[in-house]
């Protein structure tokens, strides 16, 4: 097992043992935020004929080209064709159609005049312009063809391509499985959010917040609560997530005498991939296959409320994002501006939880004060983790940075920008 590697090499062993998960056939109507596992392409032309872009009159061309203001042209009114159906019969010289938006063009019309441009006079209309070829006609195919691939594999169904899929008349789409996650909380102080407190207890915060950075990804984990802090009981827990795909746990991976985790997914047979990044938060990092070949990822991650959500955010979320088939696995990443002094020793990347405030061209980051694992109101106030590198020992003020985007709200405008 590997100890206490770079936080790169650590990201590359984690994806290393996280591939895809194989397809499923889902509805379309439920696969909003799924990953597609097939390239979709059209079975039909998008619109399926030439139609009607305006409430007007289907002429033809040709009837017109001599019209002019004090030259008007006047053309008998055929018949009328609603949305939805079909002309009864072709368009003939001298004559117009009235027309509805979305209504296919007659055979023989190629342009719809606006009902605003027209007199009508009696049975039929006077017109004094000719109009463009193919003026206010949609012509069929215009937004895809038949046979074309419109969305490719790899694509995340958003609600443009849900709509798609409904346009293009696909009810079942083949996605990426969604993992399975198994979440658990272990030691002696932690009660439920709502138990006693009494004989220096404290409400398990990780269940709660890794469980909500699931949420964010699409995924509902299932809770198998708080282990007590003896093997038999981490034993148990354990093996109720072996049916997972992966499993999170929060707390005793350290070097403490109570914290029995790495003893434990030892004797279960589980392959240890790593233990300990050089990161803060977070060094006390474990990474394993639980029991070897085929059982779920495991990652032990560290309890202090910052260190969990912080490993969770840097490692187990890439793992989920690719395991649902995302090819970016990553965070939003941007340039900040340093609003203050940061110091640190060498060794160890620091994610640095910062605000982040746009001013003018520029985005400016404050550190959200007291960076101990243990405040997780360093967290309520962050929107992104300025990456301060591993060698780095000193962040001058105006410095530049890399922070990577949490929240993208931040962006989010009082004013509709219009
Ligand atoms: P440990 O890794 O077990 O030494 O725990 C490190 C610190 O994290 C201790 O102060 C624990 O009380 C705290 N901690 C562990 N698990 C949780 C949890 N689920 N919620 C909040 N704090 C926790
Ligand atoms: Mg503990």
């Amino acid at each position: 097992m590997r100890t206490g590697i770079g936080a790169a090499e650590a990201l590359r062993i984690v994806l290393e043992n996280a591939p895809a998960l194989p397809a499923e056939r889902v509805p379309a109507a439920r696969a909003l935020g799924r990953i597609l596992c097939e390239p979709i392409r059209a079975g039909r032309d998008l619109p399926p004929a030439d139609n009607s872009a305006m409430d007007g009159y289907a002429v033809r061309r040709a009837d017109l080209l001599g019209a002019a203001p004090e030259r008007p042209v006047e053309l008998a009114l055929a018949f009328e064709v609603a949305a939805g159906a079909l002309a009864a019969r072709a368009l003939r010289a001298g004559e117009a159609a009235r027309i509805l938006t979305g209504a296919p063009i007659p055979p023989g019309a190629d342009a719809v005049v606006r009902q605003e441009d027209v007199e009508r006079v009696g049975e039929g209309l006077r017109l004094r312009a000719a109009p463009g070829p193919g003026e206010n006609v949609r012509p069929a195919g215009e937004d895809v063809r038949a046979g074309e691939e419109v969305l490719a594999a790899g694509t995340r169904l958003g609600p443009a391509e849900l709509g798609m899929l409904a346009a293009l008349g696909r009810s079942q789409v083949a996605v990426h499985q969604r993992p399975r996650v198994a979440l658990l909380s272990s030691g002696d102080e932690l009660v439920e959010p709502d138990g006693d407190l009494r004989g220096g207890r404290i409400a398990s915060s990780n269940s709660s917040s890794l469980a909500a950075q699931c949420r964010e990804l699409g995924l509902e984990p299932v809770y198998l609560g708080i282990a007590r802090d003896t093997p038999e009981d981490l034993e148990r827990i354990f093996r109720a997530g072996l049916s997972a795909d992966l499993v999170v746990s929060s707390a005793g991976v350290s070097v403490g005498d109570r914290d029995y985790v790495r003893g434990v997914l030892e004797k279960l047979g589980a392959s240890l991939l790593f233990f300990g990044v050089q990161i803060k938060p977070g060094y006390p990092l474990v990474f394993a296959r639980l029991p070897r070949e085929a059982g779920p990822l495991f990652f032990g991650l560290p309890g202090n409320p910052v260190s969990a959500m912080v490993t969770f955010e840097e490692f187990v979320r890439p793992a989920l994002r690719q395991m649902m088939g995302h090819r970016a696995l990553f965070r939003p990443t941007l340039r900040a501006r340093l609003a203050e002094r940061l110091a640190k020793p060498a060794g160890r990347l620091h994610f640095v939880r910062v605000r982040l405030e746009r001013r003018g061209g520029e985005i400016v980051a404050f550190a959200t004060g007291n960076q101990s694992s243990g405040v997780l109101r360093s967290l309520t106030r962050a929107q992104g983790l300025l990456l301060f590198p591993a060698e780095e020992t000193e962040l001058a003020p105006g410095a530049s940075a890399a922070v990577q985007v949490l929240d993208p709200d931040f962006l989010a405008a009082e004013e509709p920008g219009f």
